[in-house]
């Protein structure tokens, strides 16, 4: 009964050698007490990336933002610096949702990270279904995600934006990590909940098998770390994404569990994607407490001295200046070598041990 009706982005695209950037921006979720992590992230990325493009920068808070955070920011910044209060209705409690109840989950999930934390859950829920619709990034169809504390030490030599469009990618990440399962108990049951309804929105070829490694059974917990994502937002704005967001809401896994906007953006961005539309934008970055250092990577079909040599001198060239045995990719705890092998490619550092 259901035709098949996957996101259609046959129409996303443009010719970008006809503008000189894309219609994207930065943006950055950012309390005023972070005002000092703030502007040290601002510095090395204006240093590494956008000192080349001026790439507007989209600053949002669920309180006003202080005259000083402003002036500093702007001032920080190459391109126009814009900033948003989040609405009341994005940073509270939906009307179905039973307070008493969510109440208890924190004081039942305070031994796990965040899982005692109500600002937290607002911060989750909103980064999955809200901040794609905020009045000043309706402006954009790109965003990057930059947070407050995060380092980008060697240069990014060209303009990403342009690098998802011109290669028809819809959503980029530069790590991987497995999930506490404490915090999506119930998130996979809710995502086959959801395909069950909605097989239609399913394509023929997506990466569902970075996510589940036995056939749909069960969540395995690897998602893109959402505190860095280049992305297009028609993707979260999409018909299927907002029913997908709006069906995990109404099953309350945002407030009677944890659920991150890592592994909401991850799953679905795997089930509902074509798996060619999601990128490793391999660039030197760091959040805590896990560093990715852009090695070579290349099909596994390349001899291992080739990869090796052409590291070194990727690592010369984008003048990293960070001990490259503080690669994360292919640590046990990151989802770099099933992202790796699923894809047929291979990166070896550039340090043979
Ligand atoms: P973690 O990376 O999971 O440890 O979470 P963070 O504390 O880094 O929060 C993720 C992002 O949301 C960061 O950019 C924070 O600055 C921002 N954030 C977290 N909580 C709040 C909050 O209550 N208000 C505002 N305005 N931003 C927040
Ligand atoms: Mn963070």
């Amino acid at each position: 009964p259901n035709h098949y009706d996957p996101i259609d982005f046959k129409d996303w695209w443009v010719d970008s050698s006809k503008t000189p950037k894309m219609n994207a921006t930065m943006v950055s979720l950012v309390r005023n007490g972070e005002l000092q992590d703030m502007l040290s992230s601002i510095k090395e990325f204006e240093d590494s990336f956008n000192s080349k493009y001026h790439y507007d920068w989209v600053f949002l808070n669920d309180e006003e933002f202080t005259p000083r955070f402003i002036k500093a920011v702007t001032e920080a910044v190459s391109g126009n610096a814009k900033f948003g209060l989040v609405p009341k209705e994005h940073w509270s409690y939906p009307d179905f949702i039973d307070q008493e109840k969510a109440a208890q989950t924190r004081v039942d999930m305070a031994n796990i990270i965040y899982g005692g934390s109500e600002s937290y859950r607002f911060m989750c829920r909103y980064q999955s279904g809200f901040f794609w619709r905020h009045p000043l990034m309706l402006d954009y169809d790109w965003y990057w995600r930059v947070e407050p504390s995060t380092r980008y030490p060697c240069n990014i030599p060209e303009d990403l934006f342009k690098h998802m469009n011109d290669n028809q990618k819809i959503y980029g990440f530069t790590q991987t990590l497995h999930e506490y399962q404490e915090t999506i108990p119930s998130l996979f049951d809710s995502v086959l909940n959801f395909t069950n309804e909605h097989p239609e929105y399913i394509p023929h070829k997506n990466f569902a098998n970075f996510v589940s490694e036995d056939g749909g059974e069960s969540y395995n917990g690897c998602h893109y770390w959402s505190n860095f994502e280049v992305a297009n937002m028609k993707l979260w704005r999409s018909k299927q994404y907002r029913q997908f967001f709006d069906f995990l809401d109404h099953r309350g896994g945002f407030f009677y569990e944890r659920h991150g906007d890592a592994p909401v953006h991850s799953v679905f961005a795997s089930i509902f994607l074509p798996f060619e539309q999601i990128e490793y934008l391999n660039i030197g970055y760091y959040h805590i407490p896990f560093w990715n250092l852009p090695f070579e990577v290349e099909s596994n079909h390349v001899s291992d001295e080739e990869v090796l040599e052409k590291s070194k001198q990727k690592y010369v060239d984008l003048n990293c200046q960070v001990d490259p045995r503080e690669d994360f990719t292919m640590d046990g705890f990151s989802c770099g070598s099933l992202y790796f092998g699923l894809n047929k490619l291979k990166s070896l550092g550039i340090v043979s041990e």
